[in-house]
């Protein structure tokens, strides 16, 4: 994956530790453990149309593009984010996307991922957002971005009106892991999406070194509900190669867990998820009220994994 930082990701790095080690490239990328894998989601299995992933019966997620404002280096999709040929959606794949969710009334729910949607130019922004929820089955559009977090700007006046606009719930998941990324100019685009109507909820990785500690992880849930910000899901780092490095022990992630879910209230305290390395779906951890064995799960197929 290359390396890509904005300006805005630049400066802050230059003075913050968890920010420079998100994004900055390192050389233990090239350490691949055994059970990793470049696609631990199996989402290239799933892809029944050129950028749609149908893996659930009533959503699909269709990635607009491989491009992000700054490169995280632990992201899952690290086989394909940066990869612009791949990437590159033009208006005919949308209109393929608008011919399968026609002929699929069963999906519901359309969730725009990538790379990041909010990159690219208002117009394919606008075109993708308003073909997509003209389909008379689809009652739900959710995004997923990190652009508040690296590019701020980007959260531009064209795109906030695509999303007034529209007759569905907009849910907009941002990807948040450390209280330092909550600056002014965050707060700033966090406010004027909630301004244009749009429902947010954060998603949050474990990342060792980084956030893997109760003050850090304390502070960013209660901050990002008081600005409005759900926080929805922590998932444990995905087995992706060159990202080992970035897997927080699990025996401490539920320690932390556990501890925030004493403390924090309800609405402030997210679920705590391993995604299944075959795809079926997100499993909640047991906390430590329960006397567990959680040195194995079943998935959603009924498939048991050991950690
Ligand atoms: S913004 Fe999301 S898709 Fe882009 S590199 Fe980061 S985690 Fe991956």
């Amino acid at each position: 994956m290359l390396e890509r930082r904005s300006r805005h990701i630049e400066e802050l790095a230059d003075y913050e530790p968890a920010i420079a080690k998100q994004f900055v490239a390192s050389a233990r990328e090239f350490e691949y453990l055994c059970d990793e894998s470049s696609d631990p989601l199996m989402e290239d299995e799933h892809e029944l149309v050129r950028g749609l992933i149908h893996k659930y019966e009533n959503r699909v997620l269709c990635l607009l593009t491989a491009e992000c404002a700054a490169y995280c280096r632990f992201c899952t999709r690290r086989r394909m984010v940066s990869d612009i040929e791949r990437g590159a959606v033009k208006e005919e794949d949308i209109g393929r996307w608008v011919d399968y969710l026609q002929e699929h009334p069963e999906v519901k729910e359309v969730i725009l991922s990538g790379g990041d949607p909010f990159v690219v130019p208002s117009a394919l922004f606008r075109f993708s957002v308003e073909r997509i929820s003209s389909v008379p089955s689809i009652k739900v559009l959710r995004i997923g971005t990190r652009v508040p977090v690296t590019a701020p700007e980007l959260v531009n006046e064209e795109k906030l009106e695509v999303i007034s606009s529209l007759r569905q719930p907009v849910y907009i998941g941002i990807h948040f892991e450390h209280p330092a990324e909550l600056t002014e100019a965050t707060i700033d685009a966090v406010v004027r999406l909630r301004r244009a109507g749009a429902i947010l909820y954060s998603q949050t990785v474990f990342l060792s070194g980084i956030n893997d500690d109760y003050e850090t992880l304390h502070e960013l849930f209660s901050r990002l509900t008081e600005i409005g910000v759900r926080p929805y899901y922590i998932y444990r780092c995905d087995p992706v190669a060159g990202a080992g490095h970035f897997r927080a022990d699990f025996a401490k992630e539920r320690r932390i867990m556990t501890a925030l879910r004493k403390n924090l209230s309800g609405l402030a305290c997210p679920t705590y998820v391993i995604d299944t390395p075959r795809g079926s779906g997100k499993i909640p951890v047991p906390l430590e009220f329960w006397d567990a064995d959680c040195s194995v799960y079943r998935d959603f197929c009924g498939d048991i994994h050991s950690l």
